[in-house]
């Protein structure tokens, strides 16, 4: 461990939740990482090594029987985590946005039923937006649910989804719906409803299937799935919040605290890669002398670091933004695309550093390398940020007159 990414002002007991992560990162997930993400295997003994650290709890307030933590506290674990593999960040992310979602939005019953038993792990989130003809479009949603005319009151849901994280091993699935309100936007026709299910995968609830995990370039270990739903019953009480008609806004804040999270994934996988080439440079020799020693390189080294602080910097600030209770749409979606970008940079970087051998299996930068990609897509793209930095900025900045 190095100089970078520290952070300042933090508490006590941030300062020790961070350490025992680190050092569970060094012990437990760092020597097995790669082994199990090219044997693409579900990283269970690290899974259970983070329940027993509370780590499914840390958000989560104290009187739901979790740790009471800030996101700033969270955004440094998943930080930390990514740094030893990001899969195991992807593990815990998906819980957290969902715990967050019922923090926020849920009834008290819903706290009651669902919180307690998020922060022991017993309950696993996951959360569904996408579908095979959207991402970026959420409002293009076209899985429904229709009252059923039974008079229960139950609604049925219809549709497909795609791209669950954590759709195999989850038992709470929050999922967007289309619902009609009779509300003249289609924001408002939207709903959040709170899916039980079994984990596994075939009919995991009547109505609901898991056909199976997809097959992906990296991002291994942890599964993401499609999710069909052909008449699948869910009681009006599982609607987040009680009122139908929220869930695009609550998916919308959901997803905010998610762009901080992936911006601290970011900055553990550049952090990591840069770690890597720094080692490589100082082992390996050419034309008589250490790479380090050849300006290029060491030029490339202090660039990689200049953006491993700058994002970490920044991850830092959305964070504490939204601790303070604030908004931080423009912070987040600033971090997320900067950690991004220059995660992506920085490990094509140090891949160029290890020479032939980056490309080699054995060695850690190809993984990261894979790893690094899916920072470009997941909580929106570096494209669908920039719309919502600049919308945003447009506001702030009209011309008045
Ligand atoms: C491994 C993995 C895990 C995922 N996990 C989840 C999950 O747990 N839950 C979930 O709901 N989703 C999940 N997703 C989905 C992810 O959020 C979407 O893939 C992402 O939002 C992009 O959507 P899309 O793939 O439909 O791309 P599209 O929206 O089709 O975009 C295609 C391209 O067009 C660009 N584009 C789109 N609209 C515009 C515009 N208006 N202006 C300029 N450019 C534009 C995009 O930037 C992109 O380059 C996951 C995806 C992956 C790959």
């Amino acid at each position: 461990m190095g100089r970078l990414c520290e952070t300042e002002g933090l508490t006590e007991d941030q300062t020790e939740i961070l350490k025992a992560v680190r050092t569970f990162v060094e012990e437990r997930i760092l020597p097995v990482a790669t082994e199990l993400e090219h044997a693409d295997e579900y990283p269970q003994e690290i899974i259970d090594g983070l329940k027993e650290l509370g780590i499914f709890g840390l958000t989560i307030p104290e009187e739901y029987d979790g740790l009471g933590e800030s996101l700033l506290t969270y955004a440094l674990c998943v930080e930390e985590i990514a740094r030893g593999w990001m899969s195991v960040s992807g593990v815990i992310n998906t819980h957290f946005i969902v715990a967050y979602m019922l923090m926020k939005h849920g009834t008290e019953e819903q706290k009651r039923k669902y919180l307690p038993k998020m922060a022991t792990g017993e309950v696993r989130g996951a959360f569904s937006m996408s579908e095979p003809g959207l991402g970026s479009d959420v409002a293009a949603v076209k899985t429904k649910a229709t009252k059923d005319p039974d008079g229960s009151g139950d609604y049925v849901i219809d549709g497909q989804k795609m791209w669950l994280t954590n759709g195999g091993t989850s038992n709470l699935v929050a999922v967007l719906v289309k619902t009609d309100e009779g509300a003249d936007s289609v924001y408002k026709n939207m709903t959040t409803f709170l899916v039980e299910k079994e984990p596994g995968f075939g009919e995991t609830a009547p109505g609901l299937t898991i056909p199976g995990k997809l097959d992906k370039m990296g991002y291994k270990g942890v599964e993401t799935t499609e999710a069909v739903f052909e008449g699948h019953r869910v009681s009006a009480d599982q609607v987040l919040g009680g009122a139908p008609g929220q869930g695009f806004y609550q998916m919308m804040d959901g997803v905010e605290v998610g762009r901080v999270n992936v911006a601290a994934r970011a900055v553990g996988i550049a952090n990591r890669a840069f770690e890597l080439a720094i080692a490589y440079a100082q082992q390996r020799e050419t034309f008589g002398k250490p790479i380090a020693e050849h300006q290029a390189i060491l030029f490339r080294l202090a660039e990689m670091a200049t953006k491993v602080e700058t994002a970490h910097a920044m991850m830092v600030r959305s964070a504490r933004i939204k601790d303070r209770g604030e908004r931080n749409d423009v912070e987040a979606g600033m971090a997320k695309m900067l950690a991004a970008e220059y995660c992506n940079e920085v490990v094509q970087d140090s891949f160029r550093i290890h020479g032939g051998y980056g490309y080699s299996k054995e060695y850690e930068i190809e993984r990261l390398y894979r790893e690094a990609a899916f920072m470009l897509i997941g909580e929106g793209t570096s494209d669908i940020q920039k719309m919502i930095i600049g919308r945003s900025l447009l506001k702030d900045y009209q011309l008045k007159g």
